[in-house]
């Protein structure tokens, strides 16, 4: 197989839609060999069938699973923590169960899978390490994104320091940075607002390009940042959002 990724295994967490799906198919595309997990098997099963992709539940949050699930797999050259939620509000309307969940599923299931696959990959000769962030929290806020903005901003913490600790095993750690993004997730939080139509253009008033993004064309930037084309890039936040932080 030819490609960007020849040759080379990957592990995407959250692959059944939106950003970690499109991640998992451009990576295949690319000659990788993909495991494609997600809490939800039956949309992830979207994808069985697909060349270079094999797919299994994961749920990031269940510590003694991600530990027998990479102790099964075994090292890859290739980690994406993708998982991740957005709770909307402010801090007066962001329970303690919200903020829980927010660090839990955005920062802390990025801590446990990556501790028990780094030291396979560094057995191996190393590897790549790409976290999912976003232009909130690692750049700038936004209204009523409280939790969100200040787990993701964590992300960028712990991907810069994860990144100098491990530079001299091969290591390389970035994380990525969208903007407002097409994808099912958003457009459920879209349908929640009373006027759709009105919060959608609100979304997009955000971006300066004037559209959202797809999560095709962030796909082709986790593809550089996974492959040998970044290799003097590590512990980096990387800017994919259309201009929303200008
Ligand atoms: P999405 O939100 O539509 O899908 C998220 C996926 O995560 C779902 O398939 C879901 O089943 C899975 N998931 C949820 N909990 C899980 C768990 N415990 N274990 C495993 N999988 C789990 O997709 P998206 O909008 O592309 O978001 C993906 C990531 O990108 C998230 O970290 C999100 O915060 C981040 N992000 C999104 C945007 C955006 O505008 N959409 C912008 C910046 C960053």
């Amino acid at each position: 197989m030819s490609g960007r990724l020849a040759g080379k295994r990957a592990l995407v967490t959250a692959a059944a839609q939106g950003m970690g799906r499109a991640a998992a198919l451009a990576f295949a595309r690319e000659g990788a060999q993909v495991i494609a997990t997600d809490v939800n098997a039956a949309v992830l099963a979207g994808l069985d069938g697909r060349p270079g992709i094999r797919t299994a539940p994961l749920d990031v949050l269940d510590d003694a699973a991600v530990a027998a699930f990479v102790e099964k797999t075994g090292a890859v050259d290739i980690l994406f923590n993708c998982a991740g939620w957005v709770h909307q509000g402010t801090l007066l309307e962001c329970s303690i169960d919200d903020w829980d969940r927010s660090f839990d599923l955005n920062v802390r299931s990025m801590f446990v899978v990556t501790k028990s696959m780094l030291p396979k990959m560094t057995a191996t000769g190393g590897g790549v390490i790409l976290n999912m962030a976003s232009v909130l929290g690692a750049h700038k806020a936004a209204p009523n994104r409280l939790a969100y903005t200040a787990s993701k901003a964590a992300v960028a913490g712990f991907t810069r320091a994860l990144a100098i600790d491990h530079v001299k095993q091969g290591i390389r750690v970035n994380c990525v940075c969208p903007g407002t993004v097409d994808t099912p997730s958003l457009g459920e939080r879209i349908n929640a607002f009373a006027d759709p139509a009105q919060a959608r253009k609100d979304f997009v008033a955000r971006q300066p390009m004037g559209r959202l993004a797809t999560a095709e064309e962030l796909a082709e930037s986790f593809v550089y940042l996974v492959s040998d084309e970044s290799s003097f890039m590590t512990g980096q936040a990387v800017f994919v959002d259309g201009g929303m932080s200008l």
